[in-house]
């Protein structure tokens, strides 16, 4: 008898781990998609350029290349337009619950009983959490936010119906997603001011569009497609990876995000803001090449002093007053809060969010001590900096279907407490050569511990979720 499977959300992970179900021959499975569509972060996130700085053909499913894609690096109409074909292709659209939000998980000492926010409950005997890290928009608590009278929106829930055409826009913060759409709203604004806390360190994004004669070369040698996202995935491996992990090539790193600043910013009182003071990579690096133009520009103003409130006509830092019409906050996630909203409790009544009181951790980033057949896609300490998250909810998706053998006829998989300390201690001691340590960052909880990335080469996160689990887990 094959168990059955719960999986939350709709995104790369959800929608892969359906996909690997399906193909299995194994149709005992629903999605849950709390919203009306599929697509998870490339839904949410529509704003004015926004895309994808890992390459198209390394950021998609090994086993859906796609010859189709318009250019080397990916817009989000066209990463969600790739999520769908692969829906429908695989045939598992049928299969999604739509604006069914899931809220809470608890486990009866036998099976999981899922709760809708309508209040519903159904029993099942695995579930998988695919809801993502950077899923819930992180609004910032500064004084005043609510006597804004202008327009107001984050960027993960831009305002489409919102001209700002010849309008004065704030924007606060300056990650790659205001990085992304900076450039388009300069070029309507009459006046953009960009509130920036901490500088970014900023390489260039060698976008180009696929000639059609290289997409059809795609179309009909696949060799050729494989051996390119090859070769894309071992330069993220051997040359970006050791830069995070502070080995050679962390200096090249430093010198090429600062020789495209000294390229695009003739200012040296522009270029003085923007250099950041701690370590490449540190905090996400942003992979861009229009950025800095557009904060060149003369209806752009960069302003660097600590913003005190937010008041009905604009927003005033320690030096100044700005009246503007609309304040974009690009402010992020809430990255490591996994899982939340959801309640989930597993064998005792244990409660997920108290065991993670100190930070999220789980085996190979999938599993959780006490709860048993709960299994989590870009789950604690998967993140990267470096290479394709769709690489690693592949590794995961692989391991879950490892598991599965063991789940059917009531079988139920906890991963071992010793298994689970020994690989904190293994994390922690990867964790110290990294360059994580060096400022705040959305990868780390307030406290400074690091909850969100993965600490190694991708390919040795592979290799360990390729491990058959006997070992790590037991029947309960
Ligand atoms: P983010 O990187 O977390 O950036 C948030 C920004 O808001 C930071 O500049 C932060 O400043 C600022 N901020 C937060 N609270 C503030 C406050 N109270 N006052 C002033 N400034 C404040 O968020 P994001 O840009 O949305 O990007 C999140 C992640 O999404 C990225 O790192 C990346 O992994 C992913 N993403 C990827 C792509 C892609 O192309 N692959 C594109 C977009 C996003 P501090 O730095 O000082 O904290």
């Amino acid at each position: 008898m094959t168990p059955k499977v719960a999986i939350i959300g709709a995104g790369f992970g959800g929608l892969c781990m359906a996909i690997r179900l399906e193909r299995a021959g194994i149709g005992s499975y629903t999605v849950f998609e709390k919203a009306g569509d599929l697509g998870g972060t490339w839904r949410d996130n529509g704003y004015p350029g926004a895309g994808c700085d890992i390459p198209s053909h390394l950021y998609s499913y090994s086993f859906e290349k796609y010859a189709s894609w318009t250019r080397r690096y990916p817009g989000q109409p066209e990463i969600l337009k790739y999520l769908h074909h692969c829906a429908d292709k695989y045939g598992v659209r049928r299969k999604i619950r739509f604006a069914t939000e899931i809220t809470a998980a608890d486990f009866d000492g036998s099976r999981w009983h899922l709760t809708t926010e309508g209040g519903r409950s159904e029993a099942f005997d695995v579930v998988v959490m695919g809801v993502g890290q950077l899923n819930r928009p992180r609004l910032p608590d500064i004084p005043g936010m609510r006597e804004f009278e202008g327009t107001s929106f984050h960027s993960a829930r831009w305002n489409h119906e919102h001209d700002l055409t010849g309008g004065r826009v704030a924007v606060i913060g300056n990650g790659s997603s205001a990085a992304q759409f900076v450039p388009h709203v300069a070029e309507r604004a009459e006046r953009l001011e960009l509130f920036q806390r901490t500088p970014n360190w900023v390489i260039p994004k060698p976008d180009a569009t696929f000639a059609p004669a290289a997409r059809l070369a795609f179309r009909y040698l696949p060799g050729l497609q494989r051996a390119y996202r090859e070769w894309i995935f071992r330069y993220a491996e051997n040359t970006l990876y050791p830069a995070l992990a502070q080995g050679w090539s962390r200096e090249l790193l430093r010198k090429r995000a600062l020789a495209h600043l000294h390229a695009q910013v003739a200012d040296p009182s522009l270029r003085a803001k923007l250099t950041p003071g701690y370590p490449a990579g540190c905090k996400r690096v942003i992979i861009d090449s229009a950025f800095y133009p557009a904060l060149c520009r003369p209806n752009v103003d960069v302003v660097t002093d600590r913003i005190v409130r937010i008041t009905p006509k604009g927003v005033r830092t320690a030096e100044s007053s700005y009246e503007v019409d609309t304040i974009i906050y690009a402010t992020g996630f809430r990255s490591t809060e996994f899982l939340a909203p959801m309640r989930v409790t597993g064998r005792g009544g244990r409660d997920l969010a108290e065991q993670w009181a100190d930070g999220a951790e789980a085996y190979l980033g999938i599993s959780a001590p006490n709860f048993p057949n709960l299994f989590l896609l870009y789950g604690p300490n998967t993140n990267l900096g470096h290479n394709s998250i769709v690489f690693m909810i592949e590794c995961q998706v692989n391991h879950i279907m490892a598991c599965l053998p063991h789940l059917s006829r009531g079988g139920r998989l906890e991963v071992r407490p010793e298994v689970m300390a020994a690989w904190r201690a293994r994390l922690d001691a990867s964790m110290a050569r990294m360059v994580w340590g060096g400022c705040q960052s959305w990868y780390k909880t307030a406290e400074g511990r690091v909850t969100n990335n993965w600490p190694g080469p991708a390919t040795l996160y592979r290799r360990l979720t390729a491990r058959p689990p006997r070992r790590a887990y037991r029947q309960v």
